[in-house]
């Protein structure tokens, strides 16, 4: 194999073409790894090839539809925009592929996306309402601008310059105030001051997700300029996919790593870890619950942190500067088990596919806004799960996630209860 010149960079499908050709369709993307496989039940960890089973939905399908792109063979069909936007971009096949072979399969997805807009076939139709409303009124959801603040209460009360700015991000700020409120009012109790960005826009996740990147540059790089003028050192949020998109894609786009943000990047969960076993923050009112904790997959195996990488290519594949490769080892699995760990009266008990081997949700990245029923079939398949292991309550730690699940639980007739983390952290701190 002659040496060639490779970069980690999305916005050229060329870099990818190497991980499309050497997919041998082994299916490791697919199904859960041997030794955490209980049997037949739960045991993929790729929703669109589970739901959609033609081969083509799986990654491995969309690697060699997408070689037959890059090589010119195939042109964007409306089939072919369809498999490649049902996914949840999960990550779930990438981390099940280094397992195996170290192909980059996330990027490559997400580069099949950002070709696909520029050759002017994507994004689907609901997409380009949310590019639409984001461009129009800062908000994937087409609210009122100026009602974004409208969650804060009135007992709680910004700084005007802290080291902590709050990222509240459009979820908490028009559909789940009950997150933003529980997060401000955490960093009350913990004696945390906190400041707001002064005009909060959209993070833009949806618009890289969908490959839309030279928009979504243009919101990281105002994003990130808000936050250096503000001298914040630190960033939080309380939404796993707008802490993927600070933390990951932000320095991805903008070539960088994620240590030179300028910023540190923290979950509330990060924080809140932090301040529980330093013992700045109780966790004292019991809550008697037998709970089981969902990993959002922004929060998790999306979450390892960004270093670019350029490079060659040579022999049996070999690279050259060496390439730590993102497994999603390094996301942030331990901290909110922790913290629902140490509050009276939970008990935590663990679903069959956890962690790097979690299920998604089905609502991010795109997914819930053109499949619907997809992101509503794979929240079932998630809350089936709950109910086998015989949960009160699934908590997760993104309001994406928090938003799906609610919309099925409940529709068999049964108590299972959706909370956000900070809604449980909140009750057992007490205000
Ligand atoms: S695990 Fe990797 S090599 Fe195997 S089928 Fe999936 S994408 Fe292809
Ligand atoms: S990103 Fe998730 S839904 Fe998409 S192919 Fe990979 S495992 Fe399947």
């Amino acid at each position: 194999m002659p040496i060639e010149k490779v970069k980690l960079d999305v916005t050229n499908l060329d870099n990818f073409v190497f991980d499309m050709s050497r997919c041998i369709k082994c299916k490791g993307c697919t199904w859960v790894d041997h030794t955490y496989m209980p049997g037949i039940n739960y045991s993929t960890r790729c929703p669109s090839a589970t739901k959609y089973i033609f081969d083509s939905y799986g990654a491995y399908g969309k690697m060699r539809i997408g070689l037959g792109i890059a090589e010119g063979r195939l042109e964007h069909t409306d089939s072919y925009l369809e498999l490649l936007y049902a996914c949840t971009l999960c990550g779930a096949c990438d981390v099940g592929c280094k397992r195996n072979l170290d192909l980059e399969i996330e990027l490559t997805l997400e580069a099949l996306r950002v070709r696909a807009v520029k050759e002017g076939k994507g994004p689907m139709p609901a997409h380009k309402k949310i590019a639409e409303n984001i461009a129009a009124k800062h908000n994937y959801l087409g609210s009122p601008h100026e009602n974004r603040q409208k969650w804060l209460l009135a007992g709680v009360k910004p700084a005007a310059k802290a080291d902590v700015l709050y990222f509240v991000g459009c979820s908490a700020s028009y559909t789940n105030p009950e997150i933003a409120q529980a997060t401000t009012k955490i960093l009350n109790a913990a004696g945390t001051p906190f400041m707001l960005m002064p005009d909060e826009w959209c993070c833009g996740n949806i618009l890289y997700s969908v490959g839309m990147i030279d928009e979504a540059r243009e919101l990281a790089k105002r994003n990130i300029e808000e936050v250096r003028k503000s001298g914040a050192k630190t960033l939080l949020t309380a939404c796993a996919e707008g802490y993927r998109m600070w933390k990951v894609d932000y320095p991805k786009m903008l070539d960088i790593a994620t240590a030179d943000l300028g910023f540190r990047v923290v979950h509330l969960v990060e924080y809140v870890d932090e301040l529980v076993k330093q013992g700045s923050l109780k966790l004292k009112n019991p809550i008697d619950l037998r709970l089981t904790y969902h990993d959002s997959c922004s929060l998790s195996r999306l979450s390892d942190p960004w270093v670019p990488w350029e490079g060659e290519r040579g022999l049996w594949g070999m690279v050259s500067p060496k390439l730590e490769r993102r497994r999603g080892a390094n996301g942030v699995y331990q901290p909110p088990r922790d913290i629902l760990s140490a509050i009276p009266g939970v008990e935590l008990v663990e679903m069959i596919r956890k962690r790097e081997n979690a299920f998604c949700c089905g609502a991010g990245r795109g997914t819930k806004e053109a499949f619907p029923e997809f992101a509503q079939w794979a929240a079932e398949q998630r809350l089936a799960e709950v109910r086998e292991i015989g949960a009160e309550a699934l908590v997760s730690t993104c309001p994406w996630c928090k938003n799906n699940f609610a919309k099925v639980a409940g529709k068999d007739g049964d108590n299972l209860k959706v909370y956000d983390i900070a809604e449980l952290i909140l009750a057992s701190v007490g205000t």
